[in-house]
């Protein structure tokens, strides 16, 4: 049986070109960069010229770019970074209540340790509104930070205007652009942005490796002490593999993008349509425009998101419900409570996120499938009847 993968949100197959321009880094060309013979300069060379790329496809200068072990970590640089870097002119930091584990949890360590934080509400479709930012602002306040696009429902958050008003304060933004570069057009200069986060491995590069801009002039405190890479600012012997890797997806992503964006609009609008018109009590979580090109996000009513999983998954079909973080819990997604969904709407929420293997054929095996399943589990559920 054919696989159809629609997590993309969650992770991406490396990509085969990727793959090879990774191998030499692990034999041949393995040498340390900070070494001074011609092994570690061949190195140090690559990692200069991925941090190019990566520069390039965001708008930025070479140098305001860091390497780091992923989007984890970027976000955690971010947030802990310039929380503590500003610690002199305040302690106020303002997110939302749709952001990344990485970003909430970093918050809330920052909040155990003397920090404020307050966690802005979104509207029913997930966007967080710029006046609430304006109003949340105080004379304490040294940080911003919300996410350029939901992982969980999509929804592409209003970056640019919340960045004005950051930039007009005079306060460090920083956006979790993970689920969007490599995916929709992202520029730091056009989004007012000073701390951007990056993970190679949702845009078709390897695991373990992203990178977080850093405008110029933007004061961050390192997390990691023992090294002088990447200018103090992540101490440790680079991933080299890993960052060529990440260059490699990014410069592949620069030539796709629009055109691959486009078609899985094309998609992506097929499938919901058509699980809005095969099933009865079906909604569509997140923005019905403003939404990233690959997410769909339904709630399915009458039904646990997780036994449609694992009866999608016997059909071949890898989807998710809520996070992939969530999924392992059986907490319901912060994300769709935070939209406002009751409880049980949250529980049987399905995420089908798109990527560059999948097909019009993968859309009409799900929209096939689908249906059979949810009325042979909704059959079965006390829920449906006693609501009737
Ligand atoms: C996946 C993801 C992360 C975490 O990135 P890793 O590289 O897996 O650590 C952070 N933020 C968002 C929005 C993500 O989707």
């Amino acid at each position: 049986m054919n696989r159809v993968y629609l997590d993309h949100a969650a992770t991406t197959p490396t990509h085969p070109e990727v793959v090879k321009a990774m191998l030499p880094y692990f034999t041949d060309a393995f040498g340390n960069p900070s070494s001074i013979y011609s092994y570690g300069q061949e190195a140090r060379a690559a990692v200069e010229e991925a941090r190019t790329r990566v520069a390039g496809l965001i708008g930025a200068r070479s140098e305001e770019i860091v390497f780091t072990s992923g989007g984890t970590e970027a976000d955690n640089l971010a947030l802990k970074g310039a929380a503590y870097a500003n610690e002199h002119k305040g302690n106020h930091i303002i997110t939302t209540s749709i952001e990344h584990h990485a970003v909430l949890e970093a918050a809330r360590f920052l909040e155990k340790r003397g920090f404020t934080i307050t966690c802005l509400p979104v509207d029913q479709y997930g966007l967080a509104d710029p006046a609430d930012v304006r109003r949340a602002i105080t004379g304490k306040t040294i940080l911003i930070s919300v996410i350029h696009a939901s992982n969980e429902v999509g929804t592409i958050e209003p970056i640019e205007e919340i960045g004005r008003i950051a930039e007009e304060a005079g306060i460090c933004f920083h956006s979790d652009a993970v689920q969007t570069v490599g995916h929709i057009a992202v520029n730091v200069d056009e989004l007012k942005v000073d701390l951007l986060s990056i993970s190679a491995h949702k845009l078709y590069g390897p695991k373990g490796v992203g990178a977080l801009y850093v405008r110029k002039g933007t004061r961050l405190v390192s997390l990691m002490q023992g090294g002088e890479q990447e200018k103090g600012r992540r101490a440790g012997t680079e991933n080299i593999p890993g960052i060529v890797g990440l260059g490699k997806a990014v410069e592949i992503a620069g030539q796709e993008t629009a055109k691959e964006a486009e078609r899985l609009r094309g998609l992506r609008d097929k499938l919901i349509t058509g699980l809005l018109e095969t099933m009865d009590h079906v909604r569509l979580n997140g923005h019905p425009r403003r939404r990233l090109p690959n997410n769909i996000n339904v709630s399915v009513g009458f039904v646990e998101g997780e036994a449609v999983l694992l009866n999608l998954d016997l059909e071949g079909i890898c989807a998710s419900t809520g996070s992939a973080c969530s999924s392992a819990s059986l907490e319901p997604s912060h994300v769709l409570l935070a939209l406002g969904l009751p409880p049980e709407q949250a529980h049987g929420s399905l995420r089908c996120s798109l990527g560059r293997e999948n097909s019009e054929q993968d859309v009409g095996r799900v929209l096939r499938v689908l249906p059979g399943i949810v009325a042979r589990l909704r059959a079965m559920s006390p829920l449906l009847k006693s609501s009737r």
